[in-house]
């Protein structure tokens, strides 16, 4: 009798009674399955069984599996899901939030167990699985120290949310970067310079916690990552950035960004595209400036005391190019038309320019020639709730204005003013 393991979640569901409702909606029990074989003398050729065993039926229910398996699905398996349809009885057993590893493993062993082949395994009893092997379905670790640090073991591959604060980190650890199911990574208080772009490889991860560390950047693969479609908070407070990429606006699913206590010199310049942030906190850094597209945020909360803003200049800065060189009339023209550009088709310091251009009042774009201009705007016009600016009481901060041609800067001249 040999033995092999997997834990994950299974729901089982009969071909035969498809519209009685038996489908639990993709929630499976979490189970531990054992793939288990016979050999006698008198047969040469093994018999083979998957025991499924819950929390509430320890003991499992058997499935006799040699030459008994009509089809495997396994097109989602890196996801750790799989179905196996069996023949007798007709049920499709679909196993989700497995470790995709452990499962190509256990799948690989019961194709072979089907075949009648012998799976070479660890040997064991059929005994009813202990409770404590159901710990590995641990969903939420939180360590805040040192000591409590797992060197030797590994992360539960079952977490949604890992908390590893003041344990001095100085980078990631990569074992974290296997948590497929991770929802909440909180990598507070350690010295982390650095993120691994693999971050981006956790599909699910919804909150991002990086307070109090030594970061400098936050890298454009991390911007481009699938972040894009699943990071709603991020806390980069209390880390040394000076500025973030412009793709930094691709991260369209943030609603709460925190970046207090940085050296944050400018805003990524196209911040208005971020249009779920609601909650935006930039206290202590040293913003000379908002730009222009500040304009477009819709906040809830906006808090930007303690910044180094500076007065408006009274007189604008004038960069107007007579006649527009060939660079910049056909950049404005790729960006008004919306023609889609790469650094596939051009060079990519063009597709820097472009993703960089500024926004004229009209709505046009411009690259290099153009009128800068700078007022004043109250904070209250892009949020509910605004901390002051300064202990003055003021909630006016200065912002970039850009104008594509001198017509467009006198027509709102009054809006300077
Ligand atoms: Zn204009």
């Amino acid at each position: 009798m040999g033995e092999m393991k997997l834990h994950c979640e299974v729901e089982v569901i009969s071909r035969h009674l498809p519209a009685l409702g038996l489908r639990n909606r993709g929630k499976g029990v979490r189970a531990v399955l054992s793939l288990c074989q016979q050999t006698s003398r008198s047969q040469p050729s093994a018999r083979a069984f998957l025991l499924i065993s819950t929390l509430k039926d320890k003991r499992g229910t058997r499935y006799e599996l040699r030459e008994n398996i009509e089809q495997f699905f396994t097109k989602f398996v890196d996801e750790g899901k799989a179905t196996v349809r069996l023949k007798e009885p007709p049920v499709d057993i679909c196993l989700s939030k497995a470790n995709s590893s452990s499962l190509k493993g256990f799948l690989s062993a019961v194709r072979l167990a089907h075949r009648g082949c012998k799976v070479d395994i660890p040997v064991s009893t059929l005994t009813p699985v202990k409770t404590s092997e159901f710990e590995n379905f641990k969903t939420k670790m939180v360590i805040t120290s040192k000591k409590d640090y797992p060197l030797s073991k590994n992360f539960p591959y079952s977490l949604e949310h890992l908390q590893t604060s003041y344990c001095g980190l100085v980078r990631v650890d990569m074992r974290m970067l296997c948590l497929k199911n991770l929802r909440k990574l909180d990598l507070s208080h350690n010295h982390i310079k650095k993120l691994p772009a693999t971050i981006g490889d956790l599909i699910h991860l919804q909150e991002l916690n990086l307070n109090d560390n030594h970061l400098e950047s936050f890298s454009v693969a991390l911007c481009q990552s699938t972040l894009q479609k699943s990071l709603r908070t991020l806390d980069l407070s209390k880390n040394k950035i000076k500025a973030l990429p412009v793709q930094f606006c691709q991260l369209q699913e943030l609603m709460n960004l925190k970046l207090d206590d940085n050296e944050l010199i400018q805003f990524p310049c196209k911040i208005g595209q971020l249009i779920n942030l609601r909650f935006l906190s930039a206290a202590r850094n040293k913003l000379p400036f908002l730009p222009s597209e500040f304009r477009n945020l819709s906040l809830e909360y906006l808090d930007l005391f303690g910044n180094t803003f500076e007065q408006p200049k009274v007189l604008p800065v004038i960069k107007l190019q007579a006649p527009l060189t060939l660079l910049e009339s056909s950049a404005r023209t790729i960006l008004y038309n919306r023609i889609p550009y790469g650094s596939h088709i051009i060079p990519f310091h063009l597709c820097q320019d472009l993703d960089t251009a500024k926004t004229c009042v009209c709505g046009r774009f411009c690259l290099n020639s153009f009128i800068q201009g700078t007022t004043t705007m109250n904070l209250h016009s892009v949020a509910h709730t605004v901390v002051l600016v300064d202990n003055m009481g003021g909630t006016e901060a200065p912002i970039v204005s850009y104008f594509c041609s001198l017509g467009c800067y006198v027509n709102s001249s009054d809006m300077l003013k």
